[in-house]
């Protein structure tokens, strides 16, 4: 608006002095004193509404950009102010919730520390997979000692304009004392928190720079906690994990059989529920999905049973629940050729088989209704939770992996490009057999990235050997099974989908083909 008011006033001004300057040079000669100082206070305006109206431009966006951030924070921290999460809303983090008892009890009996002299805990870190519930423990926290919650994300202080992060590290540090008690929960912490060798962004340095200030300043009756949380530890800045900054470092990982069923739990309490859902068995399948995916879940259920008009949640919601968050959408009217149908068909089947030989997973559903980006899929999920894995075993989850191209390759005599995803997994696995955990010919070592690059041409090598031989085999394993091969692939040609029952009893009938491969 000012901008735009001086903006005028020069043209203004500019116009008139055009006007003079045109009066002087050719109508009249004008000589008195008057219109002399006349001509140069216009002239002189001019000028000064122009180096005005320039210095505004100039600098346009700091002033505006760094107010209105502001009123981003205050507005992104509004309604996160009184967190109404208690511990009863975390399930299954049971040694986590312990840790922080302490925190807890240091908040709200701070005298019976000070006492003997104890300080409270500045910082606590968590870190681990997305979606595990490290923002959830952190209201959590601030919900079980009243404290006044703080909210706010890494890359909300991450500007251009040197300052302007280190002052809203500032705002948030006062609004903390101001509320004390406060919990001040920083997401993302890695996005200013990064090891600063690494990142010799100025503006970052100094956010963090301010950060460590503001945790080393504040006074220890202050009763403030602050809590970060980053999917990458390795990442942060020394100065930031030493003692008396985040010095308690919390792992947060995806959830264990028991503790799924308990967030499971959590997330149906209030939803109706069918009879026929058995929380047990949601957990064993969805093993390895995170505390966010558990709760999606059981949210998708509830939509899909209202969806299709139902009193209660049942099974079937659920399963399909599972496999929307697995596999993607269900396209409704999928444009597959018919010969592709049928290369898909091989393909999963392929993948069915080789993970039914070997023992890999228990196969849940085979389906060959394009979901997602993906045109089949293999439902499964482990038959036990582990936690280590022999290097045998790892080289057969690599096997699934390649059975489809397998199956495709003994079947038609040609691959196509519906490996692709299966590539990338088997070769991850293989590269941190060989770079994480010794089990290849370059010997029981772990190589780092700086050596990664030097020794490039080796780690290919063995990571090669690997999927070479496991490929190998997998043909094997698929031409001594091609009868269950055709047998599955037309089943899925016929019915679109096959359950674990139904697979079952196409093994059993052809028996003999399984015993000619089992190891
Ligand atoms: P990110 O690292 O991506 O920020 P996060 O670890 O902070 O993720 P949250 O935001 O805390 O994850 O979790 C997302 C949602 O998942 C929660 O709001 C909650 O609904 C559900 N959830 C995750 N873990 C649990 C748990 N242990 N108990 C109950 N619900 C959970």
């Amino acid at each position: 608006m000012k901008k735009k008011v001086i903006l005028i006033l020069f043209i203004v001004s500019l116009v008139i002095s055009s006007f003079v300057a045109y009066e002087n040079l050719f109508i009249s000669n004008f000589n008195s004193h008057f219109d002399s100082l006349f001509r140069i206070s216009v002239w002189a305006l001019t000028i000064f509404l122009l180096v005005y109206y320039l210095k505004l431009d100039g600098n346009p966006q700091l002033a505006p950009s760094s107010i209105s951030t502001e009123k981003n924070l205050e507005e992104n921290t509004k309604d996160k102010n009184n967190s109404n999460v208690s511990f009863d809303d975390v399930a299954g983090l049971d040694e986590i919730k312990e840790e922080l008892h302490e925190i807890i009890d240091f908040i709200n009996n701070s005298e019976k520390y000070k006492k003997m002299g104890a300080k409270i805990p500045k910082g606590i870190l968590f870190y681990g997979p997305p979606g595990t519930g490290k923002t959830l423990l952190a209201k959590a926290v601030a919900g079980e000692t009243n404290s006044f919650f703080l909210y706010s994300c890494g890359s909300e202080f991450v500007e251009k304009y040197v300052g302007v992060g280190a002052k809203r590290i500032r705002t948030l540090y006062e609004k903390a004392k101001k509320n004390a008690p406060s919990i001040i929960f920083i997401d993302e912490l890695d996005a200013i928190g990064c090891k600063r060798n690494l990142d010799s962004n100025n503006e970052k340095d100094q956010t963090l720079n301010q950060l460590l200030v503001e945790m080393d300043g504040f006074n220890d009756n202050n009763n403030i906690v602050v809590i970060g949380a980053t999917n990458r530890l390795d990442l942060l800045d020394e100065a930031l994990l030493r003692p008396g900054r985040f010095d308690r470092h919390i792992f947060v990982g995806n959830p264990n059989l028991k503790a799924r069923e308990e967030i499971f739990k959590v997330h149906i309490r209030n939803k109706p529920i069918d009879s026929s859902v058995k929380i047990k068995e949601l957990s064993k399948k969805t093993h390895g999905f995170s505390g966010a995916q558990l709760a999606n879940i059981a949210n998708e259920a509830a939509i899909l049973a209202v969806r299709n008009n139902k009193d209660k949640i049942d099974i079937l919601d659920f399963n399909s629940a599972i496999e929307r968050v697995v596999a993607g959408l269900e396209i409704k009217h999928p444009s597959v050729l018919e010969k592709e149908k049928k290369v898909v068909a091989i393909h999963e089947s392929g993948h069915a088989i080789v993970g039914k030989i070997l023992s890999v997973d228990m196969i849940q559903k085979i389906s060959i209704i394009p979901r997602g980006q993906a045109l089949g899929y293999v439902l499964k999920f482990p038959d036990e939770e582990r936690y280590l894995h022999t290097r045998n075993e790892l080289v057969n989850k690599i096997k699934v992996l390649l059975g489809g191209r397998a199956a495709e390759q003994v079947i038609f005599n040609e691959i196509t490009t519906g490996a692709k995803d299966d590539l990338v997994k088997a070769t991850e696995i293989a590269d941190k057999m060989v770079c994480d955990y010794g089990m290849s010919l370059l010997g029981n070592i772990a190589i780092k990235d700086k050596y990664k690059y030097y020794n490039i041409g080796k780690i290919e090598k063995e990571i090669k050997k690997i999927i070479d031989s496991s490929y190998e085999e997998t043909v094997n394993i698929i031409k001594e099974n091609i009868k269950l091969l055709h047998e599955i692939s037309s089943y899925l040609l016929e019915h679109e989908t096959m359950d674990s029952e139904e697979l079952e009893n196409i093994c059993f009938n052809i028996k003999e083909n399984i015993f000619t491969t089992v190891t």
